[in-house]
């Protein structure tokens, strides 16, 4: 086979699933976090120059946000890593929002089973969706970032972005599809960050913006790696369940300090010091692994890997509610309790188990804000960083 021209190559990208890896990346990254930053982040470069690469350890909470923040502006006045400072809070903002409208996510969980139905019966519908998550589209950019994600599991943001417009309005697939390709295959795969940015893309979120791909956006950012031709010129309004009424945040279940208490550690957040240090009568530590509950179909096996040497750095996690039921009885648990469980698989895996959930101090004061744009979540920034 001959070798693929170079501006095609797939990355070379690796996220040793370790918090120690996550460590050296952050501060490997942390002095280019400033202006450079702001400078190169939408180009698209290969190995992820000029991003940082984090997220697969931010979403898991291998590295925390506030510890993010914290290394950055060790280097960067906020000033200079405004831009990225702001990236991070896109994370906390998503999260936010999503906590305040959860029935998002269980329209999004409806529409995708829906549309995977029509997957196994419409035999056109069923080539279309292959021939796009194999990376056999003709579309060479499109079909260059689908194999590229599965060698990966990682895509920069704007491949992200032109991806999911040339999913949705050139292919004219349903949305819901690419979100569930996406949470199959990336690293940081997460419930929030992704169905409200394909969301986003599809003009369901900003009622009436929608994102189109223009091939000299595509080319400029690339460095002229792809000079696409073939791209919907316009965007169509696509269909989708408009968000009910906004809730309360959630807040924390209360503490028994009394009871013989068992931390149990999710995918979701997996830097528990500060929790275990608020339970004193903690008797055994737990994982439990969740990462099948993404999609109905199975998540890649780099995905599920990563899950689960990174929680296996804490203890061999726990694959169903039962175990972790038998895991409570043995050791005499009286109460379970965990990092507060975000909308999402884990929360749709272990929604059975009386869990007493606790909320990060940063997630309790940032999530709150989330209830519009992201405009006006911005202005809290400062006050938000003053608090940490
Ligand atoms: C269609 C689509 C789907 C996406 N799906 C996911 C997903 O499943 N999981 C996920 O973590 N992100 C998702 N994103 C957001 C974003 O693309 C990634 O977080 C980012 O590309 C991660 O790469 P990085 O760590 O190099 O980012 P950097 O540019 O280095 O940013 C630093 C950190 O800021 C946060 N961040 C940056 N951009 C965003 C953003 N747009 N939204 C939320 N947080 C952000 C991440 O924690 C990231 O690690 C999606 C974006 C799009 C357009």
């Amino acid at each position: 086979m001959r070798a693929a021209p170079q501006h095609l190559r797939l990355m070379t990208l690796s996220f040793p699933p370790t918090r120690a890896a996550a460590l050296t990346r952050l501060h490997a990254f942390a002095p280019g976090a400033g202006r450079a930053y702001a400078r190169d982040r939408n180009f698209d470069r290969p190995d992820a120059a000029g991003v940082s690469a984090l997220s697969p350890y931010i979403r898991h909470r291998m590295l925390t946000e506030p510890e993010v923040l914290a290394s950055v502006r060790e280097n960067h006045s906020d000033a200079d890593a405004e831009k990225f400072i702001q990236e991070v809070f896109w994370r906390t903002y998503w999260k936010g929002w999503l906590e305040l409208r959860p029935s998002v996510w269980d329209d999004y969980v409806v529409e995708r089973d829906q549309a995977w139905n029509d997957v196994q019966t419409q035999s056109g519908l069923r080539t279309a969706w292959e021939d796009a998550c194999l990376g056999r589209t003709g579309i060479e950019c499109f079909d260059h970032w689908a194999q590229d994600l599965a060698a990966t599991g990682y895509l920069h943001n704007h491949s992200r972005m032109w991806f999911a417009s040339i999913w949705i309005f050139t292919l004219r697939l349903p949305w819901s599809l690419g979100a569930d390709f996406f949470l199959r295959h990336l690293l940081d795969g997460d419930a929030a960050s992704n169905t409200l940015s394909w969301r986003w893309v599809a003009g369901l979120q900003t009622i009436g913006k929608t994102y189109l791909a223009r091939p000299d956006n595509i080319t400029k950012y690339t460095g002229g790696r792809f000079r696409p031709k073939e791209l919907a010129t316009h965007a169509f309004p696509v269909d989708g369940t408009p968000p009910r009424a906004r809730g309360p945040a959630p807040t924390s279940s209360t503490l028994d300090p009394a009871k013989r208490t068992g931390l149990l550690i999710t995918e979701d957040d997996m830097s528990t010091d500060w929790l275990a240090q608020r339970l004193p009568n903690l008797i055994a530590t737990e994982t439990v692994q969740t990462t099948e509950y993404r999609s109905p179909l199975a998540p890649a096996p780099n995905v599920i890997q990563f899950v689960e040497q990174a929680l296996s750095e804490i203890a061999a996690p726990l694959a169903t509610t039962e175990q972790v039921r038998e895991w409570a009885t043995a050791n005499g648990i009286e109460q379970i309790a965990t990092p507060y469980i975000p909308v999402g698989p884990t929360r749709d895996a272990l929604g059975g188990l009386p869990l007493v959930q606790i909320i990060r101090p940063y997630d309790n004061a940032a999530w709150p804000h989330a209830t519009h744009g992201f405009f006006r979540f911005k202005d809290k920034i400062p006050k938000l960083l003053s608090q940490l």
